[in-house]
């Protein structure tokens, strides 16, 4: 089992998508173990995109995520992280393959619905960034049998 972390973004609060966002993910089979709304501080902003502090775009990007409160979660699952990042689809929403959740609900490379962690390293350090500890619950799914086949679920 993997934890990922998704942060579902102003373009998905303010156009009341959290619902059929969360839907496809426990749909999937993955499980919601954090979840809480945010408003995002310019500080954890400023960590959470230090790769696009310089880029010209940062003052939009960082205006867009401000605009309205955020729902971050950590959602587990096997191989989770990539299972996310797929699901997500390609930063462009006009890219993004229909399918995905940005091909489906987006048509910006800004406004683009949901953030996924890219890697499992990324993913340890955003949880961490966004959630105590206590935060993040691991229990079991009641369903798990059916979700995974024996041996499958490690
Ligand atoms: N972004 C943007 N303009 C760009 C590229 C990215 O506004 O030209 C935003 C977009 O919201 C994206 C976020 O910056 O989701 C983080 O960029 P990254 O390259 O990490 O893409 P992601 O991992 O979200 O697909
Ligand atoms: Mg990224």
């Amino acid at each position: 089992m993997e934890t990922t972390f998704v942060l579902l973004k102003p373009s998905c609060v303010q156009r009341q998508l959290i619902g059929e966002v969360l839907n496809r993910f426990e749909r999937r089979g993955l499980r919601i173990s954090g979840m809480k709304m945010m408003q995002l501080s310019d500080e954890i902003l400023r960590e959470h995109y230090a790769h696009l502090v310089d880029r010209p775009f940062f003052p939009s990007l960082a205006a867009s995520m401000q605009a309205s409160p955020v729902v971050a979660l950590a959602i587990s699952g096997v191989d989770a992280v990539q299972v996310v990042r797929t699901m997500t689809g390609v930063t462009n929403g006009r890219e993004a393959a229909p399918g995905t959740i940005r091909g489906d609900y987006s048509m910006s490379n800004q406004q683009n619905i949901v953030h996924a962690s890219d890697s499992t390293s990324n993913a340890a350090i955003e949880l961490a960034r966004f959630f105590r500890p206590e935060e993040i619950f691991d229990y079991t799914s009641g369903m798990q049998g059916y979700i995974y086949g024996e041996g499958e679920c490690k």
